[in-house]
């Protein structure tokens, strides 16, 4: 990790972190059915978080321009919305996850809608319901509103226009069936040339977050401080990211990241984290759904670390994180990274469990750590002489309830009495006197301790 030189840039080495690691994931194909994608250079890789004061950190590719391609959608979504009202749009398109491939051939049966704004077909009619005298007016103003989401003019990449709009036939054949079925009012060639068109504008992963920043901050850019949209269309428009955004991937996105976001086929990624920030990604190599795999697995680790599933917040009040650390020390992601003690778990896994806790641990935090310690001992092979060695990593506890306090004792206790041994790591020194806990300030030479006391591999 190189070192960060400012305070802020703690950030920036976080994602160097997650793009680092990610860098030997070659996983996933790039896009060929759209001829001109097919050229991507299929190991570019940037990641982008921009807060809601305005300030981008960036790893990796950040500057490289690729087409929107489906994150279009969600921000073209957002002017439809504007144009014509949340119920005059849906009486032409559904708000409902299709389960389904982005180009799915799929509409409601007694109304002849899309599913949803995020698949094509839903998209080609939101495109449509852009108001504007004639197609190029109508382009112009989702250009300037892709624009103003990102806080800079983009443009078209031509070459990729061309490219979709003669290799098109299938979102031609979802039009005329729209067409037929009455969804779309509109001519099918003009309606085509502007979704063509709006797929192919240029952005940079950095354009991407500070579009999702400027969702996740209700609407006003925090680079430009220039209101795009209000504050409700940006709720509308992140409701539908989170439920559709990923496709027939859709569901296990939003249980795994917890995060409005949308794909598009040339390995962009947005994600929006309500009130907090806004993540671009981009990576060209795709998964089966059509998003790029290192996108989606950078953006899942990020929530994951930075606790921002959107159903988790009500809970951060009062409940604490409470884990064991094996996995965290592999990805490298806790404040207390340190590989060697990694090494030295995975040298002992069957003696010594090392626990995170985070937060303020209260009853409810220490009692989730005695539930798991006690599966942990259980999980041990019963022909297993050497003691148990247990340590708690308490780095990242904010506050510990004196009912917490009291559990632990009782821990340390406990396992002294059958001659195991609990060890705590705090480097703010607070100390518990509870008696029968080591503590030390340094988590390394707490693991280091912990695993010299345990009898290896005897
Ligand atoms: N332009 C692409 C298409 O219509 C967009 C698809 C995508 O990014 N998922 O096929």
């Amino acid at each position: 990790m190189r070192s960060p030189a400012t305070l802020s840039d703690i950030v920036t080495s976080f994602l160097d972190v997650v793009h680092d690691r990610l860098l030997a994931d070659r996983r996933g194909d790039v896009a060929d059915y759209i001829p001109e994608l097919a050229d991507a250079e299929p190991d570019r890789f940037g990641l982008a978080l921009c807060g809601l004061n305005g300030r981008v950190y960036e790893s990796g590719d950040t500057g490289v321009e690729f087409t929107i391609q489906s994150v279009s959608k969600a921000f073209v979504y957002s002017l439809a919305l504007d144009d014509n009202g949340l119920n005059a749009v849906h009486t032409r398109v559904g708000a409902e996850p299709s389960g389904e491939a982005f180009n799915s051939v799929k509409l409601e049966s007694s109304t002849g809608r899309p599913p949803n704004p995020m698949v094509n077909a839903g998209a080609i009619v939101t495109t449509a319901l852009v108001n504007g005298a004639d197609p190029e007016h109508r382009f112009e103003r989702i250009l300037d509103r892709l624009s103003a989401f990102a806080g800079r003019d983009l443009t078209v990449d031509e070459s990729v226009f061309a490219s979709e709009r003669t290799s098109g036939d299938r979102n031609r054949a979802l039009a005329y069936l729209m067409r037929s079925a009455g969804s779309l009012i509109a001519g099918v060639d003009e309606t085509l040339d502007v979704y063509f068109r709006q797929c192919s504008v240029l952005v940079t992963s950095r354009d991407l977050a500070v579009m999702g920043a400027t969702l996740a901050n209700g609407g006003v850019n925090p680079l430009t401080g220039r209101r795009v949209t209000s504050a409700e269309t940006c709720q509308h428009v992140m409701t539908i990211m989170a439920t559709c955004g990923m496709y027939d991937y859709a569901g296990e996105w939003l249980l795994r990241a917890g995060l409005p976001a949308k794909s598009g086929v040339a390995g962009g990624l947005v994600a929006a984290s309500p009130g907090e920030f806004g993540l671009g990604l981009y990576s060209p190599r795709l998964d089966h759904s059509g998003a790029s795999v290192r996108a989606v697995v950078a953006a899942q680790q990020l929530a994951k670390r930075f606790g921002l599933h959107i159903l988790h917040r009500p809970l951060t009040l009062s409940a604490a994180e409470v884990a064991a650390a094996a996995d965290e020390l592999d990805e490298g992601l806790g404040a207390s990274q340190d590989a060697a003690a990694a090494q030295l778990l995975a040298e002992n896994a069957d003696d010594l469990a090392v626990w995170r806790l985070r937060g303020y641990i209260d009853f409810d935090g220490a009692e989730r750590l005695l539930l798991d310690l006690d599966d942990w001992l259980e999980s041990r092979p019963p022909e297993r002489i050497a003691p148990a060695v247990i340590v708690l990593d308490l780095t990242e506890v904010t506050q510990l309830q004196s009912v917490a306090v009291w559990m632990l004792a009782a821990l340390a206790s406990w396992c002294g009495e059958r001659g195991m041994r609990v060890i705590a790591s705090d480097p703010q020194g607070r100390s518990l006197g509870v008696a029968g806990l080591s503590q030390f300030a340094d988590f390394e030479t707490a693991v280091q301790d912990a695993a010299e006391s345990t009898t290896g591999d005897d």
